[in-house]
C-alpha cells in the first residue's frame, strides 16, 4: 500500500493545478478523478442515453470503458479506446459528469478502478467523495476550496487563454449550480472529511497551494 493523499472541494477551486505540482515535487501519480466523471459523461451524452431515468444509466454502463494512462507525466483519459483527453474539458462535459454523477452505480464502477489504482501506488488523488468515500483511511486529506467568483474567474481565464469564448456571469452560475448538485446529492456528497485540513486558495497562487500540500504531505510521511 502507498501512501495517500485525498483531496477533494468544489469546481474550480485549483484542485488539479495544485495536485499536479505537489505529485511531480514528491514523485507522486496524480489521479484526477473528475476526469472519470467527465468521461462517463461524454459516454451517456454519445449514447444519446435519458439522464434523468437511472434505469436507463445503468444499463448502459456495462458498455462504458474508462481508462486512465500516464504519458510524459500528463494523465491521458480514454473512452471505449478513444483519448477524449481534450473533449472532456467542455462546459457541457462537466454538465454531464455533475448530472450523471449523482447515480450510485455510476460512482460504484468509478470507486472500484480509483481504489484500484491507490491500492498499487503513492498517489495525490482529487475529486468531491476521495477522503469521505474512496480513501477513508488516506493519511493525509486537504479539503480545497476558493470563493464561488475566484474560481469562475478562474475558469473564464483558462477558456480565454484556450481561445474559447466565455461568459464570465454564466460561469458563475453554473458554478454554483454545479457546487449544489455537487453538495446536495443523496450518494457520495461533496463535505469536508473530519479529518481532513481546509486550505482556502482564493488569496494564494498555486504554486502556493502546492508547496503547502507537499508540506503537510512530508510532515506526515515522517510519522
Ligand atoms: O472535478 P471536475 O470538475 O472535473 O468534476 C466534474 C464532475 O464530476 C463534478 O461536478 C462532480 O459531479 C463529479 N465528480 C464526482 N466525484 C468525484 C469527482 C468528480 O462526483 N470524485
Amino acid at each position: 500500500m502507498g501512501f495517500q493523499i485525498a483531496i477533494d472541494g468544489p469546481a474550480g477551486a485549483g484542485k488539479s493545478t495544485a495536485a499536479k505540482m505537489a505529485a511531480a515535487r514528491l514523485g507522486f501519480i496524480y489521479v484526477d478523478t473528475g476526469a472519470m466523471y467527465r468521461a462517463m459523461g461524454l459516454y451517456f451524452l454519445d449514447s444519446g442515453v435519458d439522464t434523468d431515468s437511472e434505469e436507463e444509466i445503468n444499463a448502459s454502463l456495462p458498455g462504458a470503458n474508462v481508462a486512465l494512462t500516464m504519458q510524459d507525466g500528463t494523465q491521458h483519459v480514454w473512452l471505449n479506446g478513444t483519448d477524449v483527453s481534450d473533449r472532456i474539458r467542455t462546459e457541457q462535459a462537466g454538465m454531464m459528469a455533475s448530472k450523471t454523477s449523482r447515480y450510485p452505480e455510476n460512482r460504484k464502477k468509478m470507486t472500484a478502478m480509483q481504489q484500484e489504482i491507490a491500492a498499487a501506488n503513492n498517489v495525490i488523488m482529487d475529486g468531491r467523495d476521495i477522503g469521505t468515500v474512496v480513501l477513508p483511511e488516506a493519511p493525509l486529506k486537504i479539503y480545497l476550496t476558493a470563493s464561488a467568483r475566484t474560481r469562475a474567474e478562474r475558469r473564464y481565464r483558462e477558456l480565454i487563454t484556450r481561445g474559447e469564448t466565455a461568459d464570465l456571469e454564466k460561469i458563475i452560475s453554473d458554478i454554483e449550480a454545479r457546487d449544489y448538485a455537487d453538495m446536495h446529492r443523496a450518494t457520495a456528497p461533496l463535505r469536508q472529511a473530519e479529518d481532513a485540513v481546509l486550505l482556502d486558495t482564493s488569496d494564494m497562487t498555486a504554486e502556493e497551494a502546492a508547496d503547502r500540500i507537499v508540506a503537510m504531505a512530508r510532515d506526515r510521511m515522517q510519522k
